[in-house]
């Protein structure tokens, strides 16, 4: 018989949805959930997704048919290119193996599923502290051990880039480490170029494995070269001697989110047909077994775009709108609680990036803001930036204050 389930609570951010929902005052201000909002705080539909929907509704080959098991490859290769560069040295050796995933939650699943299964090194997978929160189930759930590196340095608001490298020195040979490859959930702070440096030669130095979690490219700065530095730069310095594991999304920048599409990455360290081809039919065999083969909608409208260059070139405007509505709200907030004195140093939010910030507003602050404000976010005092607009920002300025100075 089934008994004896225990209740879970249930999903924080999902929870502060609901709770968002059921508040009737009309002032509320959603900063929960990680969505893009435009400056009338509704979600958005690129244009460059309404052109390419257009046209694939407008061919006369238009169909419900079932996608290959590993996906759209028209997609799955475009989006190799998106993130690894059109010119990508790894491409052109013929080292990349890539399936299509139910977006970046799916690929992250694969990629534990694929650890569990294939990886012969120490077994734990390093997550930053913080890092979004389902990162530690979906590893843990396939039975993976989780440790955790230092990142965010709590007092200074700063990265802790001594305690990283401590962890990546410290952690057995081989070791699994989780990156973002930019744009860090909560935190919205990213290592400069040259910390990364540092970062990718010490992980290189201890063999470790590295996974990057990549969720937000072009949505950070606006420009998919900036923010595919990380990926490009452990490929290129890892060429020859060690694998690496890239987990995609187009939720963010492409809109994408409820269609669910994403992609995996392998990319082998030295091209070895023979190793690659058993890597896809593994991976093949994880999405037969679970989704028989992967959503199809979202990923032909994300194939239409990166394969029509007006619709790339659309797709690449669309970006800077979103990130520079963001940067804006970023330079306003800060401002605004500037000018009203809020006791405390505000200057992270603009040197922070991407969809969230970590504002530093204690849990009882967070509390505060929700009950007496209507102003929503996590317990952990992220704010998703997209929330902000024009006529909004001000009043949760002041909710700040208020809070700040109880
Ligand atoms: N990784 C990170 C860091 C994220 O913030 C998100 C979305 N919140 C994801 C992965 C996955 O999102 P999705 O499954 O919607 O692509």
């Amino acid at each position: 018989s089934i008994q004896n389930i225990p209740q879970l609570p249930p999903d924080p951010l999902f929870g502060l949805k609901a709770r968002y929902t059921a508040d009737t005052r009309t002032n509320k201000v959603d900063l929960g959930i990680g969505a893009y909002r435009d400056q009338d705080g509704k979600p958005w539909v690129l244009p460059s997704v309404k052109l390419a929907e257009k046209a694939i509704h407008e061919d006369p080959a238009y169909n419900h048919e079932y996608l290959p098991i590993a996906g759209l490859q028209q997609f799955t290769s475009a989006a190799a290119k998106v993130i690894l560069g059109s010119d990508s040295k790894a491409l052109k050796d013929d080292k990349v193996v890539s399936v299509q995933t139910l977006s970046g939650t799916g690929a992250l699943h694969v990629a534990a599923l694929f650890i569990k299964r294939f990886y012969k090194g120490s077994g734990s997978v390093y997550i930053s502290s913080p890092t979004w929160a389902n990162h530690i189930q979906v590893f843990e759930t396939q039975g993976l051990k989780i440790e955790s590196y230092p990142y965010w340095n709590y007092a200074t608001k700063e990265l802790d880039l001594k305690g990283f490298l401590g962890a990546i020195n410290s952690a057995p040979e081989g070791s699994v480490f989780l990156l973002h490859a930019c744009a860090h959930n909560p935190t919205g702070l990213d290592p400069t170029r040259s910390q990364w440096t540092e970062i990718l030669g010490a992980i290189k130095k201890k063999n470790h494995l590295a996974l990057f979690d990549s969720a937000y490219q072009g949505f950070a700065s606006g420009s998919l070269e900036n923010d595919a530095f990380a990926v490009r730069s452990a490929i290129d310095s890892f060429d020859g001697s060690l694998p690496i594991l890239i987990c995609q999304s187009f939720a963010k920048n492409v809109g994408m989110y409820g269609e669910r599409a994403g992609v995996f990455h392998y990319v082998s360290a030295t091209k070895d047909a023979a190793l690659q081809s058993a890597v896809l039919s593994q991976l093949q065999k994880i999405t037969r077994c679970e989704l028989s083969n992967p959503p199809a909608y979202g990923a032909k409208i994300v194939s239409k775009i990166l394969n029509t260059p007006e619709l790339y070139a659309q797709w690449e405007r669309d970006l800077v709108t979103m990130s520079s509505r963001i940067k804006e709200m970023r330079q306003t907030l800060r401002s605004e609680l500037e000018s009203l004195g809020t006791p405390g140093t505000w200057d992270h939010i603009t040197t922070q990036q991407g969809m969230f910030s970590f504002t530093g507003l204690s849990k009882p602050q967070v509390d505060s803001l929700e009950k007496d404000h209507g102003v929503y976010l996590v317990g952990s005092g992220r704010a998703s930036m997209a929330g902000f607009n024009l006529g909004n920002v001000k009043a949760v300025a002041k909710a700040i204050d208020q809070v700040v100075r109880e």
